[in-house]
């Protein structure tokens, strides 16, 4: 008996198998839910199918998070398929690269709007695009990080992303609890992933993270996978709209000196 039995999960965001969505993956499907996987077009054939394939993940379908049209298809190609849904995981992000390196008042327009709609919008507009096929009991789960409420070096307008993501959070969770909807955050620590290696100084912040952090190790897929369970399923039924470190205790501290 999986805690998901019966349930049924989309994942956005799946790059890679160190892509924090396929830790997410791996973990739902341990307890049983029935997955699908979007991903941008480009990497569906190289690298998201082969993924899936592992899972027996039959569907797979593409997405750019920045078109309406794309986000639509492929909620009607899962309706066709499943009817409804019980799991929304959205995991992922962008920003241009110059934008995580430079100081953060360099920041374009361009890549402000950019970074925004990529990471923080479209939490809103996929699970709009969810909406009429979420029922009681739904849970929707994206990934955020600290550089939201603090100014983390190199990780700039991100950080201002993640604020806008965190603040979606409560207001699509206020919008959608009448209906039995839950709307939450993981907040993780730093994981090595392909976005993580566009942000400048992220080996040294990586390393020195384990050194600082109460647990003193650095946070693995199976961490995120395993509060990602927790969210999917009705263990939290009662927790809406809230962020949930899985960061090794890193965020509670004032000072951080290590030994
Ligand atoms: P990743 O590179 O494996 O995943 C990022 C995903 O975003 C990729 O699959 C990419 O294709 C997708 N993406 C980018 N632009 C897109 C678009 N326009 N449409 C659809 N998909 C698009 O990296 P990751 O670290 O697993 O990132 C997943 C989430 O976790 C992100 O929100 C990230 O900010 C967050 N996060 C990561 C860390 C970390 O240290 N890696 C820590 C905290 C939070």
């Amino acid at each position: 008996m999986g805690l998901l039995d019966g349930r049924r999960a989309l994942i956005f965001g799946v790059a890679n198998d160190h892509s924090i969505a396929w830790g997410i993956a791996k973990a739902l499907h341990a307890e049983g839910a029935t997955l699908g996987l979007s991903s941008l077009e480009s990497l569906l054939d190289r690298r998201v199918r082969p993924l899936a394939a592992q899972l027996g993940v039959e569907f797979v379908e593409p997405c750019d998070v920045a078109d309406d049209a794309q986000i639509a298809r492929v909620f009607d190609r899962w309706r066709e398929r499943y009817g409804d849904l019980d799991v929304l995981v959205h995991a992922l992000a962008f920003a241009n690269r110059e934008d995580l390196d430079g100081a953060f008042v360099e920041t374009s327009r361009e890549g402000f709007h950019r970074a925004l709609d990529v990471s923080a919008y479209s939490l809103t507009a996929i699970t709009r695009g969810a909406l009429p096929l979420l029922r009681p009991g739904a849970s929707v789960i994206t990934l955020t990080y600290l550089g939201a409420e603090r100014a983390v070096p190199h990780y700039n307008v991100m950080g201002v992303a993640k604020a806008a993501l965190e603040a979606s959070v409560r207001y699509l969770a206020a919008d959608l609890g009448p209906a039995g909807i839950r709307v939450n955050a993981i907040s993780a620590g730093p994981v090595r992933t392909l976005a993580a290696s566009g942000v400048s100084g992220f080996r040294d912040m990586y390393a020195h993270f384990r050194e600082i952090a109460p647990l003193r190790r650095n946070m693995t897929l199976a961490d995120v996978g395993g509060a990602a369970v927790w969210l999917a399923s009705g263990l939290s039924a009662g927790v809406t709209g809230e962020v949930v470190y899985v960061d090794g205790g890193f965020s509670i501290l004032g000072v951080g000196l290590g030994e």
